[in-house]
């Protein structure tokens, strides 16, 4: 029996990849639902594609829209409420989590609760609310994939059936970071990149939030907060590394002193394809690597001055408690305002820190707690944005 999948974010870069495996494989999965908020036509094509049962939207002039598209047997449903029920429906396998933001946060869960294969792209999810999330994950009996190409490669290094790293003899997880489009930009002139620039990444094709987020680092931070929750580890045994090929996609430091790597070209359908299949393995149509091509693989270590993004985040990862839902939240208010051509580049840095600086720590103790810190982090971070550009 073919294996019943919901995309949620379909229409994004991640669910397009994801489509792109299902249909490779089409004896092998069968779409329950696809969901996307922006893009309705590449999410009407998709729709005729694969058949699914339902098709999800933001609202209901969306869903008005896409009604007409959508073959007969096709749903057209809207909101929160229908994210969560495509996400935990009964008949379900599989959920790709790949909607971008805290907006990822509640289908997410609610697939984890369910006790779904949650293929977890989202990782805003985890930053937000690790703590509550990996609890659904037990509580649920969910299994949890990592899709973001760090983690899972990480996952991919570790033994099968790890639990913690003291009993797996793990002494330290390597994070690799490509460094993005500002390596070795002069620094005097980020203040002027555009979004356009920033959303130039020489390694990945991506969606634009993740892409500004890789730009400034945070992308790295967030991944670091990530970890820390997937394989619980204390942050100060998460090494970020920059090694700009982007073809080691991490690694892990055991005891005896081995170093395990996982490369590959980057491509996104590799790591999709591998938690899909996971532990068979399945044909991702990547092109095969070519060490010899490539000659070389280079790494050095993040320079902190120019990515202090990445210093925040390692700051709210080891602060722990709500500082980093506060910081995911700050972020995203300042990234959206950055692609608006409302706030500097570098300014996305100081959002953040303002908010981090002044925020008094709460207990994210459940679903509530965090949403109340997510909107206030993006209440301070409205204000600092304001203020910086009135
Ligand atoms: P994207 O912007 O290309 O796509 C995001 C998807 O989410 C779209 O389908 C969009 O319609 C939907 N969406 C946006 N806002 C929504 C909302 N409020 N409610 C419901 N749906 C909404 O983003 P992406 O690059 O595919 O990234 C998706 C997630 O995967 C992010 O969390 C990102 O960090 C993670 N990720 C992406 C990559 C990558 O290569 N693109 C790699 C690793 C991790
Ligand atoms: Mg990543």
């Amino acid at each position: 029996m073919a294996e019943l999948i919901t995309v949620l974010g379909a229409s994004g870069s991640i669910g397009v990849s994801t489509l792109d495996i299902v249909a490779r494989h089409p004896d092998r999965y069968r779409v329950l639902a696809l969901t996307g908020n922006s893009r309705i036509d590449v999410l009407a094509a998709q729709c005729r594609q694969f058949q699914p049962r339902y098709a999800v939207v933001g609202s209901a002039a969306a869903a008005s829209s896409l009604e007409p598209l959508v073959p007969p047997g096709c749903r057209v449903l809207w909101g929160e409420d229908a994210l969560v029920e495509v996400a935990s429906h009964p008949e379900v396998d599989t959920v790709m989590a790949a909607i971008v933001g805290a907006a990822g946060l509640v289908p997410t869960l609610a697939a984890a609760r369910a006790g779904k294969k949650v293929l977890l792209a989202n990782k805003e999810s985890l930053v937000m609310a690790g703590g509550l999330f990996m609890d659904a994950v037990r509580q649920g009996g969910a299994t949890l994939l990592p899709i973001d190409s760090e983690h899972n490669a990480i996952f991919q290094c570790l033994p099968s059936g790890y639990r913690d790293p003291g009993s797996a003899g793990v002494s330290r997880i390597l994070l690799s970071a490509s460094g993005g489009p500002f390596r070795r930009r002069d620094m005097a002139s980020l203040g002027g990149v555009t979004p356009d620039e920033a959303c130039a990444h020489p390694n990945w094709a991506m969606g634009r939030k993740i892409s500004v987020d890789s730009a400034t680092m945070m992308n790295k931070g967030l991944e670091l907060i990530e970890a820390c929750w997937l394989f619980d580890v204390p942050a100060d045994r998460v090494e970020v590394v920059i090694h700009p090929q982007s073809v080691i996609h991490s690694l892990v430091a055991y005891v005896d002193g081995s170093v395990l790597a996982q490369l590959g070209n980057p491509d996104m359908r590799t790591p999709i394809a591998h938690a899909m299949a996971w532990p068979e393995r399945i044909d991702a149509g990547v092109q095969p690597l070519d060490l010899v091509a490539l000659a070389r693989l280079d790494f050095e270590a993040p320079d902190l001055a120019r990515f202090p993004c990445l210093a925040l985040a390692a700051e709210a990862a080891r602060a722990g408690r709500d500082y980093p839902a506060a910081l995911n939240a700050a972020n995203e208010v300042a990234v959206d305002a950055f692609l608006a051509g409302r706030l500097r580049f570098t300014d996305i840095a100081a959002v953040v820190g303002a908010v981090l600086d002044r925020w008094t720590a709460g207990e994210p103790r459940d679903l509530d707690a965090v949403q109340y810190a997510d909107r206030l982090a993006r209440a301070l971070a409205r204000q600092h944005t304001e203020a910086l550009h009135p």
